[in-house]
């Protein structure tokens, strides 16, 4: 690990101003704010990341959880993954987010993770870990090493010929599933961005992973209400049952009217996408469908249509199918 400055913020001018002056950030992105600092520290151990200042951010007033007027939810960026999936507005409310953060990491990790950090979540893609290996993520223009190679746990949906790394994160396929609202203080102000639009597709940039601007701090996460009757669902599988990442994954937030007709629908998927991965194919094959094995495995085949495997991981095709089609069930009232 290299030398590095810590720079402690007490207010959020405070934190933007510290971005703003330091000169490195003008010469690129070395200056970090850190938090938890469960990726971050990692990737600096392995000296992936070499930030020569981190700001450090955890006094700031960012760590409430509260309920909105409308019955949405609103997160601070600092609240650890541990407060939010063991609140009671969480559990009652958008359980499909409870789910996703206490099937991540360890008790350890979730105590210290927090809603910020886990959107920014970085791939664990084995040779954008190793220095010593080709990579355009980490080092743009080196080519990537997993095309080809171990690429067992990477991505089938969204790939480029220059990156297939999968998006790790648990939280972010439920908060794509919540249609979250991420809410950044920049320098030259505020600004909500849709989860939807936060995070690139790897295309012939995969070092760039979002459209946050250097100096922009995530100050806290927005979830509408959802409708009335609705549920909501996260089922993750992996290599073992705990402390692993996900081989696929899915969140589904559905209603069903007196009928039985799914009326209101959101999917994502985790685990196979090189982001985040909302499947709008599977939620326009589901709207106004009665619930049926029929009607999900149409689902998921629309959503794995356009999956594009890689040498050691065709697997995940049917994998990822078949996850949302038990997701799907679990979730439905015919379950
Ligand atoms: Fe790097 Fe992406 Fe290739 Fe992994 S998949 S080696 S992160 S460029």
């Amino acid at each position: 690990m290299n030398l590095f400055e810590l720079q402690a913020v007490r207010s959020l001018p405070d934190a933007v101003r510290a971005q703003a002056l330091s000169p490195t950030a003008q010469q690129g992105a070395t200056v970090r704010f850190i938090a938890g600092g469960t990726n971050l520290v990692d990737y600096m151990k392995l000296n992936v990341e070499q930030p020569t200042k981190l700001i450090d951010i955890n006094s700031l007033p960012l760590a409430q959880i509260e309920s909105t007027p409308d019955g949405g939810l609103k997160i601070g960026a600092l609240a650890r993954n541990a407060d939010v999936a063991n609140h009671a507005a969480v559990k009652s409310s958008f359980p499909v987010l409870s789910q996703a953060l206490l099937s991540g990491a360890s008790g350890q990790l979730r105590n210290f993770a927090t809603t910020g950090g886990n959107l920014l979540q970085r791939t664990r893609c084995v040779y954008f870990r190793d220095v010593d290996a080709n990579c355009n993520k980490r080092e743009p223009g080196t080519g990537c090493a997993a095309i080809g190679g171990h690429n067992r746990n990477l991505a089938i949906l969204g790939t480029s010929e220059h990156c297939i790394a999968s998006n790790p994160s648990d939280q972010n396929v439920a908060l794509m599933a919540l249609d979250a609202t991420v809410h950044v203080q920049g320098v030259a102000g505020t600004r909500a961005i849709p989860i939807t639009e936060l995070y690139l597709l790897p295309a012939s940039t995969p070092d760039r992973e979002t459209v946050l601007e250097p100096g922009d701090l995530v100050t806290h996460v927005t979830l509408p209400a959802l409708p009335g009757g609705a549920r909501s669902l996260y089922l993750k599988l992996r290599d073992r049952a705990s402390y692993e990442f996900a081989l696929a994954s899915a969140a589904i937030v559905m209603k069903q009217d007196e009928a039985g007709a799914i009326d209101f629908i959101r999917v994502a998927l985790g685990g196979v996408g090189t982001k985040p991965w909302r499947s709008p194919e599977a939620e326009r094959a589901l709207q106004g469908q009665r619930a049926s094995a029929e009607a999900f495995t149409a689902a998921a085949e629309a959503a794995l249509h356009d999956a594009r495997p890689q040498s050691e991981n065709g697997f995940k095709i049917e994998l990822a199918r078949r996850c949302l089609v038990h997701a799907l069930t679990q979730c439905s009232r015919t379950a």
